[in-house]
């Protein structure tokens, strides 16, 4: 059953995705680099290719869906 949040990670597309940009958790004060966060990668069956947690609360910040252009 999916859980219900208060907030919700923001979907990011990879075209957009910036590896260099501040990412700031929702939840907590947390505020960092992409490099800094919990990185967590899918299996190619995903289309979601990876997701971004605060290392702080794990809170999901990011989630990166696989490009539709290929
Ligand atoms: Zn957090």
């Amino acid at each position: 059953m999916f859980e219900e949040k208060d907030v919700q990670a923001k979907v990011v597309p990879y075209e957009e995705y910036n590896k260099n940009e501040i990412i700031k958790c929702p939840v907590c004060p947390w505020v960092g680099l992409p490099k800094d966060a919990l990185r967590e990668d899918y299996d190619e069956e995903s289309t979601i290719n990876f997701d971004l947690s605060c290392p702080r609360c794990e809170k999901m910040i990011v989630v990166v869906p696989y490009s539709k252009i290929s």
